[in-house]
């Protein structure tokens, strides 16, 4: 299933029609002589016709038909594929894709002894959001924040819904110095968003916990529960801040 899939990801149906049409009258024709030469029959040009024309007039249909069902299985596939890997309302990878991820990044990080950060975020004040301005407000501002999120986002990094209004970026290769400037211009990009509903504008700011390995022994789960802390800080601190996890030593 696996070799057809790709196969019709990379030729367009029409060439695919007509290489099989091509391929069935060619198969005809070897066929017809096969017979011919098995059965010492003589040929007539009627026979020849017969092997051209009607694998060219059946096998177009047929193939049409089929490939059309091969074509709606693989988008469907592509469609599944995607519902479970990314967040439906703000286009960033969910809590399981994102946590599946982020473990072999890391485990291939720590091998190379590389330094990674975690930035935890929590939309502040959003039960607040929903309560003043609804439901579809509050998921505006969400998708909002996914668009922030995607905008900040590098290549090599992970952003990622963990659930309500809770994200996180995963940062291979990163030092702290540098996911504090990420997490800055996060800051003031959730400050500045123009969130418009209803004629009303929504002011938005966010916490965020930064967590770093640091060159030390961690894993994944240790990394998301410090910046989890860090972020526990951020808010009490008076929240639109960020904090950086401090091991006690
Ligand atoms: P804090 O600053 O301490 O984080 O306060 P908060 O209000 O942001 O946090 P709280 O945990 O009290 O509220 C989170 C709210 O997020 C509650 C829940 O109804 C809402 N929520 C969770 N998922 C969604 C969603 O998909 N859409 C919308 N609109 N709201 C959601
Ligand atoms: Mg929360
Ligand atoms: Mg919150």
């Amino acid at each position: 299933m696996d070799l057809q899939r790709k196969i019709i990801q990379i030729i367009p149906k029409p060439y695919l029609v007509l290489l099989i049409s091509t391929f069935s009258m060619i198969m005809a024709l070897a066929l017809d002589v096969v017979l011919v030469w098995i059965l010492n029959y003589d040929y007539r040009t009627e026979d020849l016709i017969g092997a051209i024309v009607l694998p060219f007039l059946v096998a177009p249909v047929i193939s049409w038909y089929t490939l059309e069902i091969l074509y709606e299985v693989d988008r469907l596939e592509v469609e599944k594929k995607k519902a479970a890997t990314y967040d439906s309302l703000t286009g960033l990878l969910n809590r399981r894709a994102f946590i599946q991820s982020c473990n072999s990044i890391f485990e291939l990080a720590k091998r190379n002894k590389q330094h990674c950060c975690l930035i935890a975020i929590d939309i502040d004040f959003f039960k607040k959001i929903n309560d003043t301005f609804g439901h579809q407000a509050g998921d505006n501002v969400l998708a909002e924040f996914g668009n922030i999120a995607k905008t900040h986002a590098k290549t090599c990094d992970l952003a990622g819904r963990l659930g309500g209004e809770e994200f996180a970026f995963f940062l291979p290769k990163t030092s702290l110095q540098q996911a504090k400037i990420l997490a800055e211009k996060l800051l003031s990009a959730a400050k500045t968003a123009e969130i418009i509903y209803d004629n009303a504008k929504i002011q938005l700011t966010i916490s965020i916990g930064i967590a770093t390995t640091n060159g030390q022994s961690h894993t994944l789960q240790n990394l998301l529960k410090n910046a989890d802390q860090a972020l526990y800080h951020a808010k009490h601190s008076g929240r639109d801040q960020l904090s950086v996890f401090q091991p006690v030593s």
